[in-house]
């Protein structure tokens, strides 16, 4: 844009044109001119000229209507212009400003004047616009920033706000032409929010303070935005208020992204939650509450038995979906507490979850310390009925902490691994159960861990060995058979039970590391053995519960076999009669695929897990393991006695082998003879021994029965 200004001299006077051309050039102007009305008109949207000097009387279009056309056009509405009249009477001159001039000179004029008011007026015009690009810019800066500001003086009780303040209330006027009044400011505020607003303001009038605040504003569509609002006072002299300046500012998008990340640091995802974070916030804020009042709280830890299994069986997204719905199911037990009452602004249970299949309950306000057990049970309870992933039940159960506020612990850390310690505890009183902490349990726990580390190394230092326990035909006499039995010899602890580590194994992930070692060592100690020349010994392998969830169980039996070279016939592999049970479906498919490949299958610990004979006709199995509880009482003629013979009977019916382990004397195998049973394991004949010690026992007992033979 050319910074010199441009005016437009309208004249049908050519002299009159020459002279003010003269006049304006000296103002230091460029100059167009034009000798009609309706030259005017076009070069005004040729040349868009800063300033117009406008003759009266024209012939064709006079001043008035060229002025009023000119304002018309586009950019026409702010030029300044100024109307040369030479009719220097009132009424004139009022028809020059309603046709929208701007000033008017009267002719003949002064070259000296017009130029001094053609320069004021380009100052003026030039002023004006500076000013609307002012306020523009502002409004614009209000908008970009979500702010409005609003004034309110106090001695005339004007109000005025500017164009944002109406879109914040969500007021749908024009701020020019629509006064505002401070109740009308009020009345957009949300109902809730509106008297601390109104209070905040007159105390700050009051007072002089500023005045801040977060408030909701409601919306006509239904919507509630959130403001920060701030107002300041401004005083007289003698002290008196006069005004009071206020910003708006709309900050809901603000508050909504602070709630999302207050969500996502606070809240689990999977189960919406309160995550450990949020947990320990709410436990530390307990134990201040509770100094307070003296009243008693809880931290129950809530911890899935083999929730891993379920993770590994039926894959991670099933997983998902059973804590989702067991936190459905939690939460339903806590919210139902009546064990708790509730008190002022503190929720009385908060339920959480820690992270993988660990949840936890805090319970504050209990009256009795008790009373955390009837929840306990209420979660026992809630877990009965088995859940729901791909379309098949799975039944779940959990071990349970507890650790008492203030008793238990003086601090969040303190109280929690005491629930865990407590949940440990449960844990090994085989799950599904619940314990309160006592002291004796972090002795336990510490050893526990200790034990969990060593077990984590046994394997790659060789601390595990087999030992063998034969098993004997019981009319002809005759090993036909020995069961391996894993043992750890420990550096410092001597041998472990596998009773102690094979849960551990399992719970830790272990077990399909060891128990792939166990099926490896007994398949080349039967090669070996039929190398020494003992022929082909009968080796029966204990598989896990966990073992039989792994989807490549068969896989890497199959491989250890083929690898071996060990022959599958001649091996039996045993499954508790509990695991099979537990997931019959499961147990049946992996045995049948365990059958085609030739292995002998046995269920083992026969009467403890409440088979139902339905399914125990679809397994496809070979022999029964009576277990040592039933057989030790053989004697007594008690109730054990009568299953014990009972389940002879029910398995040569279905064609199995029976087996009975634990025999110990001469009148639990006289018992078992006269029954019918065909196979004993226990003391009575031998303990489990280690290879070598096996291999002897069936070379003198072979020699023996050689020599016995003739003889017969
Ligand atoms: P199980 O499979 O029922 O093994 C029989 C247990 O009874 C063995 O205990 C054995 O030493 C013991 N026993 C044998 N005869 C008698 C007797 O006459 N009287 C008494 N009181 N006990 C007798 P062990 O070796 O301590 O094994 C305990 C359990 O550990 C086993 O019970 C089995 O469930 C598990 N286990 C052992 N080795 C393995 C293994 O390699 N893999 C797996 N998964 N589990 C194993
Ligand atoms: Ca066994
Ligand atoms: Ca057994």
């Amino acid at each position: 844009m050319n910074s010199t200004p441009l005016a437009l001299i309208v004249d049908d006077d050519i002299t009159l044109r020459v002279l003010a051309r003269e006049a304006l050039e000296q103002a230091g102007c460029r100059v167009e001119d034009a000798a009609t009305g309706q030259e005017a008109l076009d070069a005004f949207q040729r040349e868009t000229p800063d300033i117009i000097l406008l003759d009266v009387v024209m012939p064709g279009m006079d001043g008035f209507a060229t002025c009023a056309a000119l304002r018309k056009l586009s950019g026409g509405a702010s030029v300044p212009i100024l109307i040369m009249t030479g009719l220097d009477d009132v009424k004139s001159i009022a028809t020059a400003y309603d046709a929208g001039a701007t000033d008017f000179v009267t002719k003949p004029w002064n070259a000296l004047v017009l130029s001094h008011r053609v320069r004021y007026m380009l100052r003026a015009s030039q002023a004006v616009e500076e000013l609307l690009e002012r306020e523009m810019s502002l409004a614009e800066a209000q908008r970009i920033a979500r702010l409005g500001n609003w004034k309110w003086n106090l001695s005339t009780n004007r109000f005025i706000a500017s164009t944002q303040t109406f879109r914040i209330l969500g007021i749908n006027a024009d701020p020019y032409s629509t006064a505002l009044s401070f109740e009308e400011l009020l009345s957009h505020i949300h109902e809730t929010d509106r008297p601390t607003v109104e209070s905040g303001i007159r105390q700050a009038i009051a007072t002089g303070a500023p005045f801040r605040q977060d408030h909701r504003v409601q919306m006509p569509t239904g919507d509630t935005r959130v403001v920060h609002h701030y107002a300041e006072v401004a005083f007289e002299q003698g002290g008196a208020a006069t005004s009071v300046v206020g910003t708006i500012q709309d900050i809901t998008d603000q508050k909504k992204a602070e709630a999302q990340i207050h969500f996502l640091s606070n809240y689990d995802r999977l189960t919406q939650l309160p995550n450990r974070q949020l947990f320990q916030d709410r436990v530390t804020q307990a134990l201040i509450t509770q100094k307070r009042h003296e009243t008693q709280g809880a931290i129950l830890l809530v911890n899935l038995d083999r929730f891993q299994r379920i993770n590994d069986t039926l894959g991670p997204k099933c997983g998902d979906t059973i804590l989702r719905e067991m936190a459905e199911r939690l939460l339903h037990c806590v919210r139902q507490s009546d064990s708790v009452s509730r008190h002022d602004d503190q929720e009385p249970v908060t339920l959480s979850r820690l992270g993988g299949d660990e949840f936890t309950i805090l319970l504050t306000h209990l009256s009795s310390a008790q009373n955390a057990t009837k929840v306990a049970q209420r979660v026992q309870e809630a877990l009965a009925a088995p859940f729901e992933a791909d379309n098949r039940p799975v039944v779940i159960t959990a071990s349970i902490g507890i650790a008492l506020l203030g008793q238990d612990g003086e601090d969040v850390d303190t109280l929690l691994r005491n629930a865990e310690a407590a949940m440990h505890a449960a844990q090994d009183q085989g799950r599904n159960t619940y314990q309160y902490y006592s002291q004796s349990m972090n002795v336990a726990l510490a050893e526990r861990l200790s034990l969990e580390t060593d077990l984590r190394q046994a394997l790659e230092r060789s601390e595990f060995v087999l030992h063998y326990q034969p098993q004997v035909d019981i009319r002809r006499w005759e090993i036909v058979g020995v069961e391996a039995l894993i043992r750890w010899q420990h550096p410092v602890r001597g041998m472990v039970s596998p009773m102690t580590f094979i849960p551990l194994a399992e719970e830790v992930g272990l077990i399909d590391h060891i128990g792939q070692w166990v099926f490896r060592t007994a398949c080349a100690q039967q090669v070996a053995w039929g190398a020494y020349g003992l022929g082909e010994v009968s080796i029966a392998v204990n598989l896990s519960g966990v073992q039989f969830q792994q989807a490549n169980l068969v896989d890497s039996i199959r491989t250890i076999v083929r690898e071996t070279g060990a022959n599958p016939a001649r091996l039996e592999l045993e499954l508790t009669e509990s695991t099979a049970m537990q997931d019959a479906e499961n147990a049946v498919a992996i045995f049948q695929q365990l059958k085609t490949m030739g292995f002998s299958l046995s269920i083992d610990d026969f009467g403890t897990g409440y088979s139902s004979l339905a399914y125990l006709k679809r397994f496809p199995i070979d022999t029964i393991k009576i277990d040592r509880a039933f057989v030790k009482d053989l004697a007594s003629e008690s109730e054990h006695a009568a299953i014990a013979i009972a389940i002879i009977a029910m398995a040569h019916g279905l064609k199995l082998r029976v087996l009975a382990e634990g025999v110990e004397t001469q009148p639990q195998l006289d018992i078992l003879r006269d029954q019918g049973c065909d196979a004993i394991q226990g003391y009575f004949f031998s303990h489990p021994l280690p290879a070598d010690r096996v291999e002897q026992l069936i070379r003198d007992l072979r020699a023996k029965s050689d020599y016995e033979r003739p003889a017969a």
